[in-house]
Formats: structure tokens, C-alpha cells, sequence
């Protein structure tokens, strides 16, 4: 069974005796969008290091003996998630290759359509690749290229690949990084003092004190050298579609896209949620935590505070860690416990950002009766997934997606709530600060939502490849 996945986060710093150890803090700060490995590679004027671990940052690489194995002024890093088949060492980046131009090291956060296409090519034609991951296949193209300089090596390489994607690379005295076409993964750049840093989102400058530049922009190269740094446009120009599901679950709150808080849209959208779905209930609690930014909009447009009706043991993981349905359940169970004498015998309007297998909903829900709770009334602060994913956060089996198999009473019945109600898509257009969907098309990618694909998925409908193929590789991160 295919399991819904995560982003990964990606980090690089250059021209700073820290490099390393402000890496790892970058890295920390965006855990949130991996747990399962972490890998850094550094550059030190000659030769480059890489310490990779399965597990949490925190826990690898705030070691010294780790942090003293990667000298040097320039680095890259990587938060890894990935299915349980696939979370292997070698699968965790940075991925480093050695080329006739010199060392390249790179870390990707994104998902290729392509990749198992182009796998098949490049194995045919003499590449061996060393790992499942999609990322390897950007790796063999940079160094099948022909021409001469690294960063010409990448452009063509980029030009290849088709899917969404923000890379990090580290070739020798260089930091470079790529948004793809539309800019459906984020990558931000910071700088702290002279040094520029590159990050997947600006938490990650903020646990070091740097400050924000400007996004990278969609299809944009931007290379940071001891000249400072560089901007390239190699794509045709055309208008960015970042991927809504940033907005709505996958950044941490207190992100900033655009000038505005992640926390600040999230409110909106639970704003909006309640001037389309709102009941009386006698409480108005959310998910913890994912839900919390959209109840307290929410609560706030009807004159009502929110209620910690739900209370989260913050020392477990995220509940999509586990690997098994079976242990996503037990994991649901763990982290969460009902603020009992606070629920019992109230009707209650329980808020999440997100509906995608009902796992945490039906759990929830149970727990919530269970505690004496007479009425449960979801709410969903964004539309129902019906689609499945291919840029970054897959979910390539549209099968375990709830609202793809069921309509809506079918949903509530599912996960045995008293009423349902989900953000409608013009909604959450409106929580963003547009009229609807349509004014200004396009704005974002909401495939989840739509069906609507900038990007074919290549692979997922080439009919030509086996079962076996298609597992075979890990597209995640
Ligand atoms: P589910 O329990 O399967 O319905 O998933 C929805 C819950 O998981 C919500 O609480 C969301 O905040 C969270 N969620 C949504 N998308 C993801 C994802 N890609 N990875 C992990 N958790 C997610």
C-alpha cells in the first residue's frame, strides 16, 4: 500500500567558518518537512565531506564528533522522508559525485515525473545508479553532459527533468540554487552577514539570526560565489504555480511566503471556512497542531475563542512517520489524549487543515465520543483531495485518498462525525487574497484539489512500465 509522504527540506550556506553547524541548525529548524534521514556535505576549498544519518537532526548532528567531520566554508543539507521500503542510508542526501570538473553535491526537495523514464534511459546507455532515489537520476545527467563548465553541466541538465523541484547544489566554490519552471517547491534565499544562505523556508533563517532576501523565483538559477550572487534565467518566462498545499499544511506557521505569515493564511482560510460551513456548537476546538492557526480564524469570525479540547504529547513524531497503517493508528492514539471535563456532554466543532486518508479524523473522532463528546462537527479548513500528487508529496495511489473513494455523507459516515463540511475552492481562493479561482488563473497548483496538472505525469501514466518498476524507485523527498 502506498503511503502519503512528505516533503523534504533543504538548506545550503556559503562563505561561513560555521558552515556545518549553522547548516544543522537550518536543518532543525525545518525537521518538520523530513524526519527520516538527514545527511551535509561541506566544501573546504579542496576537498568535500558528507555525514549522513537516518533519524532526526537533532539527535545526529548537534555532536561535535559529527559537526568536526565536515570543515569548511560552504555547505549543503538535507531532511529526508521516505517510505519504510525505501529509508535507506544510501538514499539519504546529499547525493556527491566526482566529476572530471570537480566534486557536485546536491540535495533536492521535490518529486521528478520523469525519473523513472529517465532512469531507464541512462541505465541503457551505461549509467549505474547507486540508490532508488529520483534525485540519482539528476546526478548521472550532470555528469553525462558534454559541455564544459558545471553550471552549464546543470542547466542542461535541469531542462530534462520535468516535475516539481528546489535544489541545492554545492559544486566546488559555488552554492547554487533552482526553483523548477513553476516554482512549485519553495526556496528562499537569506543572508546572514556576508555569508548567503539558501533555504527551503525562512524558519530556517530565523533559528540563525539571518535575514530574508527574496524568494528564488520560479525557473530561476541563482549562483553564489565569492562574487556575490548571480541570477540566471535559462527557462522561457512563465507565471509560477506554487504548490497551495505550502500554504495550507506543509510550511510551519511561522514561514513566510510573500510578504505574509504561513499562520496568517492559515487563519484566513479558517475565516473563510466559517463563513461558508458555521453552526452553533458549544465549543470549537482543533487538531493539534495542524488545525490550530485555521480554528483560531475561525473562532475569531464568529465572536468565539478556541478550546484545547484535544491536548498533543509533543514527544512524538508526526503521525505519518510510522510506516504500516496499523502503527499510523497506534500513532494517532499516542500523541493525542481528550481534555475529558472540558468536552463531556458539549457538541463541538472540531477543526483541521487537512482530510486526506481520515486516519487522524476517525481516531479523533472516536476518542472525542468516547469522552462523553454529544455532537462532532468537522470542519476542514481547505477543499477535499481527491487527486493524487507527483510533485513532491505523492500520493500516487488515489485509492487512499477518502474523498476520492466516498462523496460526503460517505466521508462523515466513515469517520462517524455528526456533519462535514470542507472549504469550497473558491474559498480558499478567497483566503488568499483573490475573488475566486478564476480571476487571475493560474495562481497556484491545487491539483489535489482539481486534477488540474501543470506538469504531466510522465511516468505515472506510462502504462509501459511494470509494477515492479514503478515501486522500485523512491520518489519522495
Ligand atoms: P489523514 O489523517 O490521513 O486524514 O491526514 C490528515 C492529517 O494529516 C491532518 O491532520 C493534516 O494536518 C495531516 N497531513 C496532511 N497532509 C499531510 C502529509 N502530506 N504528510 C503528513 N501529514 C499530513
Amino acid at each position: 500500500m502506498s503511503s502519503l509522504k512528505e516533503e523534504c527540506g533543504i538548506f545550503g550556506i556559503f562563505d561561513n567558518k560555521d558552515a556545518a553547524t549553522l547548516t544543522a541548525l537550518g536543518l532543525h529548524a525545518l525537521q518538520h518537512r523530513g524526519q527520516e534521514g538527514c545527511g551535509i556535505v561541506t566544501f573546504d576549498g579542496k576537498n568535500f565531506y558528507s555525514e549522513k544519518r537516518l533519524g532526526l537532526v537533532g539527535d545526529n548532528f548537534t555532536k561535535d564528533n559529527v559537526l568536526k567531520n565536515l570543515p569548511g566554508n560552504a555547505a549543503i543539507g538535507h531532511n529526508r522522508y521516505s517510505t519504510s521500503g525505501n529509508n535507506l542510508i544510501k538514499n539519504v542526501q546529499p547525493f556527491f559525485a566526482d566529476l572530471h570538473v570537480g566534486g557536485v553535491s546536491i540535495a533536492h526537495n521535490g518529486n521528478l515525473c520523469n525519473a523513472r523514464s529517465l532512469r531507464k534511459e541512462l541505465v541503457k546507455n551505461g549509467s549505474i545508479f547507486q540508490t532508488t532515489s529520483d534525485t540519482e537520476a539528476i546526478v548521472q545527467l550532470i555528469a553525462k553532459s558534454k559541455r564544459p563548465r558545471i553550471i552549464d553541466k546543470i542547466i542542461e541538465s535541469i531542462f530534462k527533468i520535468k516535475g516539481g523541484y528546489a535544489l541545492t547544489i554545492l559544486a566546488e566554490n559555488k552554492l547554487i540554487g533552482i526553483r523548477d519552471p513553476f516554482g512549485i517547491r519553495p526556496l528562499v534565499i537569506g543572508k546572514l552577514n556576508n555569508s548567503y544562505i539558501l533555504a527551503s523556508e525562512t524558519c530556517a533563517l530565523d533559528i540563525i539570526g539571518a535575514k530574508l532576501v527574496r524568494e528564488v523565483e520560479n525557473g530561476e538559477v541563482v549562483v553564489i560565489s565569492d562574487k556575490g550572487l548571480e541570477s540566471l534565467k535559462p527557462f522561457p518566462k512563465m507565471k509560477q504555480r506554487p504548490c497551495i498545499f505550502e500554504y495550507i499544511y506543509f510550511s510551519r506557521p511561522d514561514s513566510i511566503i510573500n510578504n505574509v505569515s504561513v499562520y496568517e493564511y492559515r487563519k484566513k482560510l479558517g475565516a473563510e471556512l466559517a463563513k461558508e460551513t458555521h453552526i452553533n456548537s458549544d465549543l470549537i476546538i482543533p487538531v493539534p497542531d495542524s488545525g490550530v492557526p485555521a480554528a483560531i480564524g475561525y473562532a475569531e469570525s464568529v465572536g468565539k475563542n478556541i478550546e484545547l479540547g484535544i491536548i498533543r504529547n509533543h514527544y512524538v513524531g508526526r503521525t505519518f512517520i510510522e510506516p504500516t497503517q496499523q502503527i499510523r493508528s497506534l500513532g494517532v492514539k499516542l500523541k493525542h489524549n481528550i481534555n475529558k471535563t472540558l468536552i463531556k456532554n458539549k457538541s463541538l466543532i472540531l477543526i483541521d487543515d487537512s482530510l486526506v486518508r481520515g486516519t487522524t479524523s476517525i481516531k479523533i473522532i472516536k476518542m472525542l465520543y468516547e469522552a462523553g463528546a454529544k455532537e462532532v462537527h468537522v470542519r476542514i479548513s481547505s477543499p477535499p483531495i481527491k487527486f493524487p500528487d507527483y510533485y513532491g508529496i505523492d500520493t500516487p495511489d488515489q485509492n487512499d485518498l477518502l474523498a476520492s473513494k466516498f462523496d460526503l455523507d460517505g466521508i462523515r459516515k466513515y469517520i462517524n462525525a455528526t456533519s462535514i463540511k470542507f472549504l469550497s475552492i473558491d474559498g480558499l481562493y478567497k483566503a488568499m487574497g483573490y475573488q475566486n479561482r478564476n480571476s487571475m488563473y493560474p495562481q497556484f497548483t491545487d491539483h489535489c484539489f482539481t486534477g488540474d496538472y501543470p506538469i504531466e505525469p510522465t511516468d505515472a501514466n506510462n502504462k509501459d512500465f511494470t509494477k515492479n518498476e514503478m515501486s522500485l524507485m523512491s520518489t519522495n523527498r
